[in-house]
């Protein structure tokens, strides 16, 4: 006979930049029944970005002046200064978060892959590959990176997502069609033309273009300086306001077709930057949907129908407000870890520390003002 497993108070699943920063936060709450789940290593998305593909968000030393670095994940954490980097790329910036867990001492499994999440009367049942766990409550931090939107057109499985790819310099081919022209389409365009490969990039709207100062909306500074580059200019054609109705592969060459009937052929497959379906879909029916698909958040980033069930990561939207970015999303470790200490009855008197860093969001009333001046 089995024995009952113990009932720990949280589970975060996934160790990537939120569940290592949600887990530090949990640490400051007192919170010490608790495990990290992760399906591969620490930080195991970053490991699989392109090789050249770096951090958009620039790291700079700014904590002795009480800012915290944009990319730190922890309060006293700099990216900057422990890699000695402006823009790290993933491989780097995975060794980081290895660093952190290891300093904070988070109580990590790693390879262990979470399949299922379940509410069973007042505690949560979490199926891994190999076990089956119980706890009070749940944070999903699975991120995105590791599910890709693969079928956004008719024909998409001919084509290849840019999370799939090691490093653009391996790819065979000099004639490249990229489908989405946001951050990760521009720099896949950019390392190509680079390359001195021809670049036809394709997007229903036209991102470089957008007037918005928020870069999860308009495309970001560091991008838009890249696409100023001798070789972009070059080799890089913009497709503005051409969304793409399907794809097809016909003996040894690729065609898409734009809703507007052009057609383009290529002899490699065209490349999708297309974004991300994002692990929630996982634990989709735990949660209510927003209009555009997202999650429906409480103001603690808890499920609106499972309570104990939270998101921390690049999914939480709250109205119109898109935490996509680590600087962002960042600002919610303390608010989901405090709901979980009140849960807990714990005091988490050390998480007041986290609103002097920038680093405890819990009035999005100041949210969302566009920059007017320059
Ligand atoms: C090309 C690119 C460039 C980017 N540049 C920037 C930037 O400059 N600045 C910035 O702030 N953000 C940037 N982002 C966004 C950034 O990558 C995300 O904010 C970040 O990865 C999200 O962290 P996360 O912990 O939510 O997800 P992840 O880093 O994906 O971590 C999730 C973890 O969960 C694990 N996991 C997944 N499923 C399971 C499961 N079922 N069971 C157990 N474990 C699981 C994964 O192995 C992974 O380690 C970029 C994204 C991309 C794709």
């Amino acid at each position: 006979m089995s024995s009952v497993p113990e009932v720990l108070d949280v589970v975060v699943v996934g160790a990537g930049a939120a569940g290592v920063g949600v887990g530090v936060a949990l640490k400051h709450a007192g919170i010490e029944n608790f495990t990290v789940l992760e399906r591969h290593t620490v930080g195991a998305s970053f490991d699989r970005w392109p090789a050249e593909t770096c951090f958009i968000t620039p790291s700079f030393p700014t904590n002795s002046i009480g800012m915290l670095d944009l990319n730190s994940i922890a309060i006293g954490v700099s990216p900057a200064f422990s890699l000695g980097v402006e823009h790290p790329t993933g491989e780097e910036y995975a060794a980081h978060l290895r660093g952190v867990a290891q300093v904070f001492e988070l109580p990590i499994c790693q390879h262990t892959e979470v399949r299922r999440a379940t509410k069973v009367g007042d505690d949560f049942r979490i199926d891994t590959a190999n076990d089956t766990l119980r706890a009070k409550h749940v944070i999903w931090a699975a991120g995105e990176f590791q599910y890709p939107r693969l079928n956004g057109f008719a024909g998409s499985e001919c084509c290849r997502h840019t999370a799939t790819i090691a490093s653009y310099e391996d790819l065979d081919g000099d004639d490249f069609i990229i489908i989405g022209g946001y951050e990760s389409g521009v720099d896949a365009a950019y390392h190509l033309a680079y390359l001195g490969k021809r670049v036809r990039l394709f997007d229903k709207g036209s991102p470089w273009k957008d007037e918005s100062s928020d870069p999860s909306v308009a495309l970001s500074t560091y991008s838009r300086e890249r696409m100023l580059a001798e070789w972009f200019e070059k080799h890089v054609e913009l497709f503005p306001q051409t969304p793409i109705a399907s794809a097809v592969r016909a003996d040894a060459k690729y065609e898409v077709t734009a809703h507007d009937g052009r057609r383009f052929q290529t002899s490699v497959p065209p490349l999708l930057a297309g974004g991300f379906e994002g692990s929630y879909k996982l634990v989709a029916d735990l949660f209510e949907r927003r209009d555009d698909g997202f999650p429906l958040l409480n103001e603690h980033d808890e499920s609106t129908i499972v309570p104990g069930l939270f998101l921390c990561g690049p999914a939480v939207r709250h109205d119109n407000q898109v935490f996509c970015f680590i600087y962002k999303y960042r600002q919610r470790f303390a608010v989901v870890a405090k709901a979980v200490a009140s849960s807990l009855g714990l005091p988490a008197r050390e998480l007041e520390m986290y609103r002097k860093w920038g680093m405890y969001l819990d009035d999005l009333s100041c949210c969302g003002e566009e920059c007017e001046v320059c």
